[in-house]
């Protein structure tokens, strides 16, 4: 039911700002996201990570406001009753199950050494019970086809335990051929290659001289990976050495040279090696917990137009107190979380308050702030695949995400290619509004002060064409709903304990709220909806960088019979193959996929240019395709 005519570019320019609310003075407005903000930085909340108490405090604390709103509740509560938080699944922490066992026997000491054993399973690991079986080292555990490097020549690891090395030959030259191996969630590529070449498990040497500060032992569980391909476990550096036959945990750096620097192609060469077998069992425990989008609508109010909707959105999660995705190593204060993304859920709070007293919206705004967004885009993924409002009739999605740090005015904007009319409509609405220094007045869509300088300086646009990008939006323009992302840039504080609140920029806050309500309001007045179109990629790279790009968009999910694709891009790879969105590939490269991790690990493999199969289950169906990477960005 699209009505094309007349163009809605047309309809910007003519159509009067029919929103009008009584005027609310910057200061107000100011005082508001400054309340907000202010209390979900606040330690209390511990930083908002997904699944911990803060979060559900911020969950608590926006429904309640949604409610004092009068908005209409999103969701439904297991009792069938409505409610403003959509639960979603979220495994909250891993940890090692009791009676997980590492027994080793080596031929100078017989018997079971596992009390002086300091080992660990990863949270990453596959659960396994596996009898005694030959232990065997292979190097840094690297194979990869076109590199004369082989940490697996001349060996046999069928049914074998391999041991191997953390880290690359190649430490800390950021562009080594090895560079991949670098973070140590890459120790996935190295379980998918010991599987490959038939090994039954993985032991990795812990590269820090005091076990508890290695970062493999203290890796936490990734939602968006899953498991690897092996069980995988890390042991101290005495354990290793003692199975590689050295005399103490020093001389190790003495054979992690040897390895990086033997000729290419020749085997590893152990001076004194010893016979050893291990014997492992890993079950990991995952602990569910409670997780949140939170969801309040102001149904529009025109008759026809109020069965379509524009979804206004921001995470309102952080990072706790660190650990993973945080930028400063180690800390475990508090990661205030002000501008990311404090910022956007006050701005969503504010919007949502001041739409509900205009009530003029003839378009329905659902107003949603969303959790798991730090751990891999968990709530907006789980929304779009549960939506409470049908995804055709869902005509845009704006999201806010770190809008606290405006300087200079300059603000990025996402999305601008993803439907006809949106980069004049972002243009239009950026100009308008008075550039001084001193506090503006505002109303609703228009400056309450006559002769007001229309200024296209106040902001310096950014604008960017891609509906892709790292934040919620991608999840709905992976189901071709047309996107704007609004964003201030990254600053010295960004994923630290330093992002709290006094740093915000409140008027810069206030300015881009007031641009976005403009926006908001002529989608939800304008006679036709937007023209979708398929946006220009700016070739940005996931959050893992590959080499090449098949323009696949992965569900983050757990699974483990095949990695289902939320998004395909047009004209990419993917797409010129005859894969779609809602498939599953199983298989890529003659490598078999369970999930993201697998993917990960085969797309690290591929070259560009060259054709590939790439195997989909499409319902009952299934479909060998053939793919031609291309090249990609790496970051
Ligand atoms: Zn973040």
């Amino acid at each position: 039911m699209k009505n094309y005519q007349p163009t809605f570019a047309f309809v910007f320019l003519t159509l009067s700002l029919t929103l009008s609310v009584p005027a609310q003075k910057a200061e107000a407005i100011e005082k508001n996201l400054r309340e907000h903000v202010q209390y979900l930085a606040s330690d209390k909340l511990e930083g908002r990570r997904t699944g911990e108490q803060g979060a559900t405090y911020a969950a608590g604390y926006i429904a309640n406001a949604f409610a004092n709103y009068k908005l209409r509740a999103g969701s439904r509560g297991t009792n069938g009753k409505p409610n403003y938080l959509q639960p979603f699944p979220f495994v909250a922490a891993v940890s090692p199950d009791k009676g997980n066992i590492l027994q080793l026997k080596t031929s100078s000491s017989e018997g079971e050494i596992s009390a002086e054993v300091l080992w660990s399973p990863l949270a990453y690991s596959t659960d396994a019970d596996i009898p005694a079986s030959p232990v065997v080292f292979a190097g840094y555990g690297i194979s990869m086809p076109g590199s004369t490097y082989d940490d697996y020549a001349g060996l046999d690891v069928k049914n074998k335990i391999v041991l191997i090395l953390d880290g690359n030959p190649d430490a800390g030259n950021p562009h080594s051929e090895f560079a991949r191996f670098n973070t140590h969630i890459k120790a996935n590529i190295k379980a998918n290659i010991a599987k490959e070449k038939g090994a039954r498990a993985l032991l990795v040497i812990a590269t820090e001289p005091d076990f508890k500060n290695d970062r493999l032992s203290s890796v936490s569980y990734d939602q968006t990976f899953g498991t690897m391909a092996l069980p995988v476990a890390v042991v101290d550096r005495a354990t290793g050495a003692r199975l590689l036959g050295l005399s103490d945990a020093n001389t190790l750096f003495a054979l992690e040279k040897q390895v990086a620097t033997r000729p290419a192609g020749t085997a590893i060469k152990l001076q004194n090696p010893v016979n050893a077998t291990a014997r492992l069992k890993i079950a990991m425990i995952k602990r569910q917990s409670d997780a949140y989008n939170v969801i309040g609508i102001l149904d529009g109010h025109d008759p026809v137009l109020k069965n379509e909707a524009i979804i206004i959105g921001a995470h309102y999660d952080h990072l706790g107190r660190g650990g993973q995705g945080s930028l400063d190593v180690n800390s475990t204060a508090i990661h205030h979380g002000a501008d990311d993304n404090a910022s956007g859920t006050s701005a969503v709070l504010e919007l949502a308050r001041q739409f509900a007293v205009a009530k003029e919206n003839k378009r329905t705004l659902i107003f949603i702030a969303f959790s798991g967004e730090e751990e891999g885009l968990l709530g907006s993924n789980f929304y779009v695949n549960n939506p409470v409002w049908p995804l055709e009739k869902t005509v845009a999605m704006i999201n806010l995400d770190m809008v606290g740090r405006l300087k200079d005015g300059k603000l990025n904007v996402g999305g601008v290619g993803t439907a006809t009319e949106l980069r004049a409509l972002v243009t239009n609405t950026a100009n308008g509004f008075e550039s001084k220094t001193e506090k503006i007045e505002m109303t609703m869509g228009q400056p309450t002060k006559t002769g007001i300088v229309s200024s296209s300086s106040f902001f310096n646009l950014q604008l960017n064409e891609d509906g892709f990008g790292p934040s919620d939006h991608s999840s709905f323009y992976g189901k071709k709903i047309p996107v704007l992302f609004f964003f201030t840039g990254t600053h010295a504080d960004y994923h630290k304990p330093s992002d709290t609140f006094e740093k915000i920029n409140y008027q810069g806050l206030s300015l881009i709220l007031y641009m976005v309500s403009r926006i908001a309001g002529q989608l939800s007045q304008a006679p036709t909806r937007p023209t979708y179109t398929v946006a220009k990629s700016t070739g940005m790279p996931g959050r893992t960088g590959f080499n090449v790009s098949l323009g696949t968009v992965p569900n983050y999910a757990d699974s483990s019979d095949g990695l289902l694709l939320d998004a395909v891009r047009d004209n990419s790879p993917a797409a010129k193959a005859g894969v779609k969105a809602g498939d599953k590939v199983v298989k890529l490269a003659g490598r078999d996929v369970r999930n993201v991790m697998d993917y990960t690990y085969i797309l690290g493999e591929l070259k560009a240019g060259e054709e590939y199969e790439i195997v989909v289950l499409r319902g009952s169906e299934k479909l060998a395709l053939k793919i031609v990477p291309v090249a990609a960005a790496r970051r």
